[in-house]
């Protein structure tokens, strides 16, 4: 379960702060989708920034499965984050140097040398993107579907409660976009998890699930 209340972020500036998220509330069960949509600017990166415990708010709370995970130390925060939660970018955050399947398994090397039944995991999820002839090359030689399918897979690979998505779809074209989509909502399903997805194309929201928008800071 994923809730967060009554959260506000402001940011410092010289100035006055400047209130980028007021009094926004959320709550999503397993399997359950959001789509949060709203004009650059509104906030939706932080709003996403804070559900993925990499920044707190200014004051409200999150809970991720009955743990708050601001009240966590920061080297537990790193451990539950990288079990709780696969982050999906619209630039896939590849690392060039190493292959498709090492790709996969940096949330599991983040821990430590990956066991063979994480590798055996990584293999399974490469196949289910399609990508099994592929696990040896490196990002470079990929098409951008490719490398986005490659990071799919990598966000599922520690089974997270939460999913989030920031533009996944942005520098696809429509067709290899509506791919994209596709597999998303198919691997979100089969693994039950929570999938909250921000992005300013409406086309991609009504396909993410429930929609709520983001202007002015308010989420309604
Ligand atoms: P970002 O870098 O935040 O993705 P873009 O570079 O895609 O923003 O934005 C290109 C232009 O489109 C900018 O002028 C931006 O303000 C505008 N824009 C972005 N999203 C929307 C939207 N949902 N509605 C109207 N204008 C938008
Ligand atoms: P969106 O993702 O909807 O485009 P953001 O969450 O990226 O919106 O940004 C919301 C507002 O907060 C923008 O005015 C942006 O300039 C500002 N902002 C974002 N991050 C920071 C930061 N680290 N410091 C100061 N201002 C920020």
């Amino acid at each position: 379960m994923l809730s967060a209340k009554n959260i506000f972020k402001s940011y410092p500036t010289p100035a006055e702060p400047l209130e980028v998220l007021r009094d926004v509330s959320l709550e999503l069960d397993a399997g359950e989708r959001l789509a949060i949509v709203g004009p650059s600017g509104a906030g939706k990166s932080t709003l996403l920034q804070i559900l993925g415990t990499l920044d707190a708010p200014t004051s409200g709370t999150v809970q991720i499965n009955q743990t708050d995970p601001f009240q966590l130390s920061e080297t537990e925060l790193a451990h539950f984050r990288n079990r709780q939660i696969g982050f999906i970018f619209q630039d896939h955050h590849l690392l060039p140097q190493l292959t498709v399947l090492e790709n996969v398994l940096i949330p599991a090397l983040a821990i430590g040398r990956p066991s063979e039944e994480t590798i055996q995991h990584a293999t399974d999820l490469l196949e289910r993107v399609g990508l099994a002839s592929r696990s040896t090359h490196l990002p470079g030689e990929l098409s951008g579907g490719e490398k986005e399918r490659v990071a799919v897979a990598r966000a599922l690979l520690n089974r997270p409660t939460l999913i989030l998505a920031d533009e996944p779809t942005g520098n696809l074209d429509s067709h290899t976009a509506q791919a994209i989509t596709d597999l998303l909502l198919k691997l979100q399903a089969e693994e039950n998890a929570i999938l909250v997805t921000v992005t300013h194309s409406k086309d991609l929201a009504a396909a993410m699930g429930q929609q709520k928008t983001l202007l002015d800071g308010r989420l309604s």
